[in-house]
């Protein structure tokens, strides 16, 4: 039986040849093995660890193998596996309890999904079957989920090769940044963004805008935390013309940023809020939407025309009790904060201070986007090739990224300690200037 360093070079070659990977063309996968992990570290079967600064896709948010929720699982495990989502089982209506106590004011019901695309397909379809309207309104930059309306409310490049369904329309977000109203200031690039939102529903025509669907926090396409005001004037259209507002909390949803949920940090009540990865670190895979009282009571006397086999899947309700538990009595969300605003927050902005490839900075709790520009002036994005140096280089280095387009986003588990966050800012700061003295940018 092989082991170490020929073990991994097996399991590549096996996977390479057998599984047809996400988003990738297949003849270019990295040749990356995870065999274990624990906390913020995971290790290949040659032993080489790696601190996980990606969350893997931005998902463990309680970090690998809690012995609680493993625990739980097992348990479950032993009692019931699996059931029809038609029955009432226990630990489904404690998941929806745990949730709902966390939930923003007004939120009534829990309809759970097996993961994040699926939450936002149900929620799109709440909201055109309470509204009896059609379009959704999404932001060029999000990423939603990668089933038929779900993809094509995403805004980014994802969608274009599979606009398949109708209804759709989207808008620009705030991102002073890389500012699309040439706004110098927050409030201007608050104020246009909104008054932007809301030309588009006037023209598209407010009676047939059922949803304005927002990701709290657009995460992957860049860490956008919206100004100050921007939601609240957000709610303010959506009630002008009876629109339904969707948040999409799944990226930034339990912990990530610091709060329980990212809106919690925003003056802003929706409708529905989707969420999926962190409310039980994706040990079994779960997703769902938070229901307004009122959108609930839409599905009183008449069918909710939508259901899943897994919906409420046992194993996953018991993951979901157990990590929203152990984050409770850990305090692991206050973790968050405390390291967003002691190590990674101080730390980031010392980065961008001396590193000339740092164009900007900015995030919360244990979300954090690093953007690299090859001029700091022109804030032109550093290359493809650029990115590629960067991630091979922190990879050697031990640090597992995430890297979306010219970003390396800083989002470790909300569990990380100050000393390990210390240590992937030192690694991350090492290799960015070795990339900057290289001078390839
Ligand atoms: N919404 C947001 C904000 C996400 O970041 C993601 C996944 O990255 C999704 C939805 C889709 O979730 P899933 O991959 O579980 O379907």
């Amino acid at each position: 039986t092989l082991q170490g360093a020929a073990l991994d070079a097996r399991v590549v070659a096996a996977d390479h040849d057998r599984v047809l990977h996400s988003w990738s063309a297949q003849a270019h996968l990295p040749d990356f093995v995870v065999a274990g992990g624990l906390g913020s570290t995971v290790w290949n079967h040659e032993g080489r660890r790696w601190l996980d600064f990606s969350s893997q896709l931005v998902n463990t948010n309680i970090g690998h193998q809690h012995p609680a929720v493993v625990e739980a699982i097992r348990e479950q495990a032993s009692v019931l596996t699996t059931i029809a989502p038609s029955t009432a089982n226990r630990t489904r209506a404690e998941a929806a309890e745990r949730i709902l106590a966390r939930a923003p004011e007004g939120m009534r019901k829990v309809f759970f999904t097996n993961g994040g695309a699926d939450a936002i397909e149900n929620s799109i379809r709440m909201a055109r079957l309470h509204t009896g309207r059609d379009k959704v309104v999404s932001t060029y930059r999000s990423y939603h989920g990668n089933t038929g309306a779900a993809v094509v409310a995403t805004g980014d490049w994802r969608r274009i090769p599979n606009e398949f369904a109708r209804g759709h329309v989207h808008v620009f977000g705030p991102y002073l940044y890389r500012s699309e109203f040439w706004a110098t200031t927050v409030e201007e690039e608050r104020d246009r963004a909104l008054h932007h939102l809301e030309r588009v529903i006037q023209a598209e025509g407010p009676t047939s805008v059922a949803a304005i669907l927002l990701e709290t926090i657009p995460g992957t396409a860049g860490v956008l935390v919206p100004p100050p005001g921007y939601l609240a004037g957000v709610r303010e259209i959506a009630d002008r013309y009876g629109i339904v507002l969707i948040l999409d909390e799944v990226m930034a949803g339990f912990g990530r940023t610091g709060s329980w949920l990212a809106l919690d940090q925003h003056d802003v009540r929706p409708d529905l809020v989707a969420f999926a990865k962190g409310v039980n670190s994706g040990y079994v895979p779960a997703g769902g939407v938070m229901v307004s009282a009122e959108i609930a009571a839409t599905f009183d006397e008449r069918v909710f025309p939508g259901g899943l086999t897994y919906s409420g899947h046992p194993l996953a309700m018991a993951a979901i009790v157990a990590t929203l538990d152990a984050m409770e009595r850990e305090g692991i969300v206050e973790n968050a904060a405390r390291v967003g605003r002691d190590v990674l927050g101080p730390g980031l902005a010392a980065l961008a201070a001396t590193n000339p490839l740092v164009g900007e900075v900015r995030g919360t709790g244990v979300f954090w986007a690093v953007e690299l520009v090859s001029d700091r002036d022109t804030r032109e994005p550093v290359s493809a090739a650029t990115m590629a140096d960067v991630k091979s280089r922190l990879l050697a280095a031990g640090y597992l990224p995430f890297v979306a387009e010219n970003r390396v986003h800083v989002v470790p588990p909300c569990v990380i300690t100050p000393d390990e966050a210390r240590q992937g800012l030192d690694l991350l700061a090492g290799v960015l200037s070795d990339v900057a003295a290289a001078g390839t940018a």
